[in-house]
Formats: C-alpha cells, sequence, structure tokens
C-alpha cells in the first residue's frame, strides 16, 4: 500500500491532531451547556446526573469525591477493585450572564448595518469580546473522583463527565443504580453534615443550628437592667 509522500506514518496528521484537541473540549462544552441551561439536558443526562455540593467534598480548589463502594455498573459489591480519574476542570463565574449580554449587544448592532455598515463589525468585536471575557471570568480547579469495578467491568469503566458550576460538581455517572446509590449516599451525607458542624463548633446537641451561633454573644446582657433606674432619674428631670 503507498504511502504519500508527505504524511509521515509515525506521526499523526494536522488533522489528528485538531480533532485530538478539539473533541474533548466540544464535548466539555457541550456538557457544560446542559448543566447550565438544564432543558438541553438529555434524558441519559437526568437519569445518571449527581450534584456534589462543595461543602463536603471541596478543600480550596481541589475537589475530593468516593462513589460508594459498589461496580459502577452491576452493583455488586464483592471482589471490587478502586479506580482514581484526575481530571482538570475549567469552571466559568457567570456565564450565561456575559453570552447574553454579548448576544444582545451583537443583536443589536446587527440591526443598526442598514443605516451604517460598520456596525457589522461591532456586531462580531462584540461576540468575540464576550467569548474573551468568559474566559478571563474563569480558573481551574482539580476534581479527584474514585469508583469501584468488578473485574468483568473494570476494562469497561471510564472517567465520569463532570462540570463544575455554582459551587456545586455535577457527574454524570455510567449507570443508573450508581447514580441512585451515590444521591442516597450524599443524602445521608446531608443528614449528618450539620451535627457535625455544630461538634465542630461546640460540642452541645442541638437539632437546629442556627440559634446556637447566637447564643454566645447573647447571653451574656441579661444584668443591664440593675441599671433601668437611671432612665427613671431622666424622666424625673424632665417632669
Ligand atoms: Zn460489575
Amino acid at each position: 500500500m503507498a504511502i504519500p509522500l508527505d504524511e509521515d506514518p509515525e506521526r499523526p496528521s494536522r488533522m489528528a491532531r485538531l480533532r485530538a484537541v478539539w473533541n474533548p473540549a466540544w464535548a466539555q462544552a457541550r456538557q457544560n451547556l446542559r448543566v447550565w441551561i438544564p432543558w438541553l439536558a438529555t434524558r441519559r443526562d437526568a437519569a445518571c446526573r449527581v450534584c456534589v455540593p462543595s461543602r463536603d467534598h471541596r478543600t480550596g480548589l481541589n475537589w475530593e469525591v468516593a462513589l460508594p463502594r459498589q461496580c459502577w455498573f452491576c452493583a455488586t459489591t464483592e471482589r471490587l477493585e478502586a479506580r482514581t480519574f484526575d481530571r482538570d476542570v475549567r469552571c466559568f463565574e457567570h456565564p450565561l450572564q456575559i453570552v447574553g449580554v454579548a448576544l444582545a449587544i451583537s443583536a443589536f448592532c446587527l440591526l443598526l448595518t442598514c443605516i451604517w455598515w460598520v456596525m457589522a463589525v461591532v456586531a462580531w468585536v462584540a461576540l468575540i469580546g464576550g467569548a474573551v471575557v468568559v474566559l478571563l471570568k474563569s480558573w481551574h480547579e482539580q476534581v479527584q473522583v474514585t469508583l469501584w469495578a468488578c473485574p468483568d467491568h473494570r476494562a469497561t469503566l471510564r472517567r465520569p463527565e463532570m462540570v463544575v458550576f455554582d459551587d456545586d460538581l455535577t457527574l454524570i455517572l455510567g449507570s443508573e443504580s450508581l447514580t441512585a446509590a451515590m444521591r442516597a449516599q450524599l443524602k445521608a451525607l446531608r443528614k449528618v453534615g450539620p451535627r457535625d458542624a455544630a461538634e465542630g463548633a461546640t460540642s452541645r446537641s442541638s437539632d437546629s443550628s442556627a440559634p446556637s451561633t447566637q447564643y454566645a454573644p447573647s447571653t451574656p446582657p441579661p444584668q443591664p437592667r440593675a441599671e433601668l433606674p437611671k432612665i427613671k432619674l431622666a424622666g424625673d428631670e424632665e417632669e
């Protein structure tokens, strides 16, 4: 089989390299859009989506999530092996608002092109400027997710899709059984969480956490009642 002279069989073509960069970026962009705009989510996304809150799983810019100890696919709990995925996820601040404003300015400028053609250029500048601002208002967070697999499903275990948005980490898991188990785990953690927080702050056992923060500053003041007669003195002077 003849090989074209300009192609090196050892080296991937320029198109293949471009695709290697573009495809993951586009896949992540689509996933981001499905999280930012929930009605764009597919049925699979909705069935396998788990929203992990930052409170219990994020330290600084690092996320650490351990999924329930069961096979990601068949839910068995025997002969399991853990696999950890690390990923750098780009997060955005108010992306929809920025894009919305850029689109509105661009559309307005396009309407004015019939009066002055330069407005078409301004419309493009607004779009490009919006994209630049979205990138400028972004940062990276490190996500570490641990999943479990039995020997039969170890080879097919893939990294879950991830989106960090609005202080939550959204994971699209591989199966509905794992999704249900993870949701139950998060629910249980949510119930336990406030108790842990209360134990950390004060060792008192109270169901409502909000009042406990107010008790500390408000306990000393009962004494000032002894000074009330002084107020009566002021009234006497007026009479
Ligand atoms: Zn399995």
